[in-house]
């Protein structure tokens, strides 16, 4: 949830800047919990149509396309705009005639700050690394000093991983 509020400030912030016509949207999950049944709580969102993925945690990117060029650009303004603290990435959702509706962002940050898909300084250096600009981008941007791709550059999500303690059996079932 956290996530997703700082997703929507960076894409408000993006929309008030009005370098383009449309307008990009976070997907706003809610917590539902079902009266009947096993009462679980569930994530929902609404549904959307037309989905795409535009770039990954790792810089793996989807520039052919001109949403797919804002998005890395919407990255890169992020990255300037708060002092090189967010990149927001693992970009995907769904394309509209009005503008892009986003679903389930990341956001690296310097400090680790948002769970195991948040790569950190290292995830923000390696995604700037294989960052080109485009015409959405503007040039007095800044950048990582250092581009450094210390990940690997995949289309799915990249996790940190858990230092565990290998001697353990593993789950008795399948949890997922
Ligand atoms: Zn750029």
């Amino acid at each position: 949830m956290d996530v997703v509020e700082k997703a929507t400030e960076i894409a408000n912030k993006y929309n008030d800047l009005e370098l383009i016509d449309k307008k990009i949207i976070i997907n706003q999950p809610e917590i539902w919990k079902f009266q009947f049944g096993d009462r679980q709580l569930n994530l929902v969102e609404p549904m959307i149509d037309n989905f795409e993925k535009f770039n990954s945690n790792t810089g793996w990117k989807q520039d052919r396309t001109a949403w797919g060029q804002v998005m890395q650009a919407l990255a890169h303004f992020s990255f300037h705009c708060s002092g090189g603290q967010f990149t927001p990435c693992d970009l995907q959702g769904g394309v509209y005639s009005d503008g892009v509706v986003l679903t389930d962002p990341v956001v690296m940050s310097r400090n680790q700050r948002f769970g195991p898909t948040d790569l950190g300084g290292e995830g923000i250096d390696s995604f700037f690394s294989r960052h080109v600009c485009n015409e959405y981008c503007r040039e007095w941007w800044t950048r990582p000093a250092r581009r450094q791709a210390t990940f690997a550059d995949r289309k799915g999500t990249t996790m940190i991983r858990v230092q565990t303690q290998t001697g353990r059996s593993p789950f008795s079932r399948q949890y997922y």
